[in-house]
């Protein structure tokens, strides 16, 4: 058996219809598995879906908002019933709002801690109970940041969302080992999406990524999804709580 191989695996994707979700999806169902996409736009889930659909693996979508974590519970068992419980949990979803700490909203923190920090608990704790109950194993990946080791000024919100992100990976890890449950996060560095769009169209940022990463460039989703099939296959079997930096080296330098 090919240890790299996620044949016959059901993972659940959020923040799968583009970006680093998106990647993912797309190496998961390259490296055999059927996927569940996750976002709040059906539309466009269902246009990446069945651009997806071409890798010859089953897509499906569930159209959420998991800032309404109080109904996560509800919606994971509803989608579990209909669709099949999942193997992979991939916590992809994520949000970002800048601006100087003394200035920003708390509207801004709430939205940001709500979908970074607290969604990916509630659907976490939904996946591992299901795994629980049937008496079966499975893999959390979950997607930090460089935030999740270091700062920069003007991202208060974010920053801590990522550092619980870290430490909400290792307490996880710890309680769940027993059933084995294995839970995990790649911490990315800054990568080509949706997400940075203002960034990446600023020449100054743009040259400052560029000179800062040792690799000399911005990621891409691709870089991300193959360490995620990674921790999602049996090569990675005794692997967990780990956050693994996939940054190009940004932070083995300063
Ligand atoms: P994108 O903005 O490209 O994609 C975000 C995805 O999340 C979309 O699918 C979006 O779909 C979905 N999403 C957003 N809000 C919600 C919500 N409330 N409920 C359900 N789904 C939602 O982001 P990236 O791909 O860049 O980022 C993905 C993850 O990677 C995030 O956690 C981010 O913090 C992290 N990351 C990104 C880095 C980067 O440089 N890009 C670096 C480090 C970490 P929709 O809008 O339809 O809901």
């Amino acid at each position: 058996m090919n240890p790299f191989s996620v044949e016959g695996k059901l993972a659940l994707v959020t923040g799968g219809s583009r970006g680093i979700g998106l990647g993912c999806a797309k190496a998961l169902l390259t490296a055999g598995a059927d996927v569940i996409l996750v976002a709040r736009n059906e539309l466009e889930l269902k246009h990446t879906a069945a651009s997806l659909r071409t890798i010859g693996r089953s897509v499906h979508v569930a159209a959420f908002d998991l800032t309404s974590t109080e109904k996560i519970a509800d919606w994971y068992s509803a989608s579990c019933e209909s669709i099949g419980t999942p193997d992979v949990l991939v916590n992809a979803a994520g949000i970002s709002r800048r601006g100087p700490a003394v200035d920003l909203k708390l509207d801004d923190w709430n939205a940001v801690m709500t979908l970074n920090a607290t969604a990916i608990f509630e659907l976490s704790r939904s996946f591992a109970r299901r795994l629980k109950q049937e008496h079966r194993p499975g893999r959390v990946i979950n997607i930090a940041s460089l935030m999740t080791a270091a700062a920069r000024p003007g991202t208060s919100p974010y920053t801590a969302s990522k550092g619980a992100v870290g430490q909400l990976t290792k307490v996880l890890a710890v309680e769940w080992a027993a059933d084995g449950i294995l839970v995990n996060a790649i911490a990315p560095g800054y990568i080509d999406t949706d997400l940075n769009k203002a960034l990446i169209s600023d020449p100054n940022f743009d040259k400052w990524v560029k000179g800062r990463c040792p690799l000399g460039r911005w990621g891409t989703p691709d870089d991300i999804a193959e360490p995620v099939v990674f921790l999602a296959s049996p090569a990675s079997k005794f692997i967990t709580g780990q956050v693994i930096y996939v940054d190009g080296g940004w932070l083995a330098t300063f």
